[in-house]
């Protein structure tokens, strides 16, 4: 199974796909994470990512369409993946639909993403995220504190505040996602896969009640 994480910064994709990966034995790949690991090893396309990273731009499309095709290349994926945060230009969409075409696949299912601007500022200024690129686990100071500060429940490793979670660089980041990503949502409208999920805690529904949500969905077809 294919599916795609869609949704502004915060509003919650690595948290359900992490859960998705798990409950449903599918690989969880993020464009983000490859990007800062990559940021972290001071290789050559870490170097040319960050500074798009840390202005709240998008990293330009040829650059991350090869990433994503070279991931896809690799054999762990037969099981299924989660793509977290690719697509982000109708671009890249367009491009994802031929890569996976050639491989005899297609997008299954499309989990479109909603909560409130306010709250997306609010959550990511407070998001802390391990530093152990293996574990990844998300934390939140207001919503999911780690139980010895400033340290990874999971690993133990330290929990670390992206850079481009500054309310500035989010106000940025939310400005991109609705000229450049927004428009997938037709798109994958019109392929007649898209779902949307409201997350947000007026309504009492954070990553994981609505990844449990989706579990039961995509279980029940
Ligand atoms: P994320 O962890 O998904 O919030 O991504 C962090 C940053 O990485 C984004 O703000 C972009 O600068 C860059 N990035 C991640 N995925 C993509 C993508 N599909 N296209 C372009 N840039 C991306």
């Amino acid at each position: 199974m294919i599916i795609i994480m869609l949704g502004a910064p915060g509003t919650g994709k690595g948290t359900v796909a992490s859960i998705l990966q798990e409950k449903l034995n599918i690989k969880h790949i993020a464009t983000g994470d490859i990007f800062r690991k990559n940021i972290k090893e001071k290789t050559e396309l870490g170097m040319l990512a960050e500074k798009y990273i840390i202005d709240g731009d998008l990293v330009p499309d040829d650059i991350t369409i090869k990433v994503v095709e070279d991931r896809l290349n690799k054999p762990d994926i037969e099981n299924g993946i989660i793509l977290d945060g690719f697509p982000r230009t109708v671009r890249q969409a367009q491009e994802l639909d031929i890569i996976l075409q050639k491989k005899g696949k297609k997008v299954d299912r499309v989990i479109n993403l909603v909560t409130p601007d306010e709250e997306i500022i609010e959550r990511t200024i407070n998001r802390r995220v391990c530093s152990n690129q293996e574990c990844r686990e998300v934390y939140n100071l207001l919503l999911k504190r780690p139980k010895i500060e400033g340290i990874c429940d999971v690993c133990g490793s330290k929990l670390i505040k992206r850079k481009d979670d500054t309310e500035e660089t989010v106000r940025t980041r939310l400005k991109t996602y609705f000229e450049q990503t927004s428009p997938l949502v037709e798109y994958y409208e019109k392929q007649g896969n898209l779902m949307t999920q409201q997350v947000s805690k007026s309504i009492n529904k954070l990553g994981k009640d609505v990844a449990e949500d989706i579990v039961k969905i995509l279980n029940n077809k």
